[in-house]
């Protein structure tokens, strides 16, 4: 059963990251919809970023342990990112790490509605960047 508790182990990487890794946590986090996305480096989800080759900014890869949980791992890709941000690169990389902890609390890409959602792959990634009313009446509904 997949919940919206749960902890994230940080890999070893640059204090920035780490920073954008904060702040993808502590926009669910804060959204007041009972989310708690903590960093626990004992835990078997984890997130990273690196220097990837392929077009993606981010990507989630979910599984299940023996026991049935669910767990994942999220990486973010600074190569497409400075890219493609044209002088954003901060504000896409958190946007980006928070669209990819949506997807860890059960929130698919490219939902069917019109209203703004950090989920929607045709968002502004400069502007829209944190849960949106709609994302997070979807996390009340799914949980
Ligand atoms: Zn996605």
């Amino acid at each position: 059963m997949p919940t919206r508790t749960f902890g994230v182990r940080y890999s070893d990487v640059s204090s920035t990251w780490k920073s954008y890794f904060d702040a993808g946590r502590s926009r669910w986090n804060s959204a007041g919809i009972g989310v708690d996305i903590s960093k626990n480096p004992d835990t078997s989800s984890k997130i990273t970023a690196g220097e990837y080759s392929g077009s993606w900014l981010g990507l989630y890869a979910p599984w299940e342990t023996s026991t049935g949980k669910r767990v994942f791992t999220i990486r973010i890709n600074s190569r497409t990112i400075a890219a493609h941000s044209g002088g954003n690169y901060g504000t896409w990389f958190m946007g980006t790490a928070t669209h990819e902890f949506g997807h860890a609390l059960s929130l698919d890409d490219d939902p069917r509605t019109t209203r703004p959602s950090l989920m929607h792959h045709s968002r502004d990634r400069n502007t829209v960047v944190r849960p949106t009313a709609y994302d997070k009446e979807e996390v009340l509904r799914i949980y």
